[in-house]
């Protein structure tokens, strides 16, 4: 299976989806974020809030293209999480919504989910199920404590909960979440890696045809890679990687991986900045030969950014609905820093690769925890009953959160480890 990301314009299939899912972002964020800001209270975090979009439209919601339902979820809670993350109202809005085009990298992994990014590349929305989506709902406080108490949480970022469904239609619930990569540096080599062996390995041989295709914790090991972060970031990434797995263990939750992107700065970016074709991957999860595929970027000039960012931002202020349909022709500059929030974020939407002399290295790494709303549920119980019947039951990624989260921090810390140290923490262990 070739699978490509493409354009989702007026001619793609999933055109109406992604549309109904652009203008309801564009109504409903909006419209929320015009109120004046407020404390949050216990019931907003188990808000609906419903829209009914037409042709004709209302003084409420704006005539759309299509007839569709929309409802946001707990729109004050991911209003003050855009706040917590910092993003800019506006901004958010421009770069979603500043053109109903979004990048497909569709086709659907093990898990089923599609993928679209922002024109800009700065966001994600990812079509969960409607099992993760619940879930979602149910831990969203845990989470919002988490991320307020930890400044430099390594989970992903999530902006919205959504939900569109047409007339005799599916209903799409989604997230719209950080990408952990950047819009204006090429990644030349990505790790989506979890602590375990059985399955976790990107045949070396298709990379020849497939250079930039998403590798795992073997190929990791193979290569005899080291996470080179310095004693301090060092200790602080493991940490913080502790601090978020206790609570995906509280909350049952496993499956995750640490994905990592490694901007090689030796290398650069091959294309010219102005006009860049970014490679992006298939995400496809762990079970689909990911293909990269190209999305082409504009970069459109300051000045006309601006001036629509300051339409946006007036038209938050007046409450008025937002126009529906119309296409702003130029978007903001994917250029233009991403200031979010956090530690592992902060050398050019990274981290500085630094050798143990804290000297820095010739790398930028671009990581985080990804694929976080899989609950240890009846479905995960039956796969580690198959799984164990023909595996070795330790490696098996299928496993009970707690001890899910022990391997996968284990093997986080092997990986700060370089080879010497590594060597040192083994006679160590043996010794004890
Ligand atoms: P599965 O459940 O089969 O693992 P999935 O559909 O849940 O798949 P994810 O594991 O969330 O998908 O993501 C699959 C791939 O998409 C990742 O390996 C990564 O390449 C890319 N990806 C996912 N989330 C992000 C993100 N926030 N930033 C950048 N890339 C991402
Ligand atoms: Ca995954
Ligand atoms: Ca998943």
């Amino acid at each position: 299976k070739v699978l490509v990301g493409t354009k989702v314009d007026e001619n793609h299939a999933n055109f109406t989806t992604a549309y109904n899912m652009l203008t309801g972002i564009r109504v409903s964020v909006s419209r929320t974020n015009a109120k004046l800001d407020r404390p949050l209270t216990d019931a907003d975090f188990e808000t609906k809030q419903k829209s009914t979009f037409d042709i004709t439209g209302n003084e409420l919601v704006p005539s759309a293209k299509y007839d569709f339902k929309f409802k946001d979820y707990a729109p004050w809670v991911f209003r003050h999480l855009r706040a917590l993350f910092r993003l800019d109202p506006a901004d958010y809005l421009m770069s979603l919504t500043g053109k109903y085009i979004l990048s497909e990298l569709g086709s659907p992994g093990k898990s089923g989910s599609f993928f679209y990014f922002s024109r800009d590349y700065k966001y994600i929305i990812k079509t969960i199920h409607h099992g993760e989506h619940k879930f979602l709902r149910k831990i969203l406080k845990d989470y919002y404590n988490h991320v307020t108490d930890n400044p430099n949480t390594l989970l992903s970022q999530f902006y919205g909960l959504h939900r569109v469904k047409t007339p005799y239609g599916r209903k799409i619930h989604f997230v719209v979440m950080n990408n952990l990569f950047p819009p204006h540096r090429d990644i030349h080599t990505t790790f989506d890696l979890k602590g375990s062996s059985v399955g976790r390995d990107y045949k070396e041989e298709d990379l020849a045809k497939n250079p930039r295709a998403t590798l795992k914790d073997l190929n990791w090991l193979r290569r005899k890679r080291h996470l080179e972060l310095g004693l301090e970031k060092k200790h602080l990434f493991v940490q913080q990687l502790e601090r978020d797995v206790r609570l995906m263990q509280k909350l049952g939750i496993m499956d995750y991986s640490l994905l990592i992107g490694i901007h090689d700065l030796r290398k650069g970016n091959e294309e010219n900045l102005r006009e860049k074709t970014l490679q992006v991957f298939n995400p496809g999860g762990d079970t689909t030969g990911d293909e990269p595929s190209q999305v082409l970027m504009r970069t459109p000039s300051k000045l006309e950014s601006a001036r629509k960012a300051k339409e946006l931002r007036q038209m938050i202020k007046s409450e008025r609905p937002v126009p529906v349909g119309e296409t702003f022709n130029k978007m903001p500059d994917i250029l233009e820093q991403t200031h979010t929030r956090g530690l592992f974020y902060s050398d050019d939407g990274g981290i500085r690769a630094t050798h143990e002399d804290n000297q820095p290295a010739e790398e930028i790494y671009y990581l985080g925890v990804i694929d976080c709303l899989t609950h240890y549920g009846i479905v995960k119980k039956f796969e580690h009953f198959w799984k164990g019947l023909s595996n070795d039951r330790t490696q098996i990624s299928a496993r009970p959160p707690h001890e899910y989260g022990e391997r996968f921090l284990s093997f986080m810390n092997g990986i700060t480890m370089s080879p010497e140290e590594a060597e040192r923490d083994a006679r160590d262990r043996e010794a004890a």
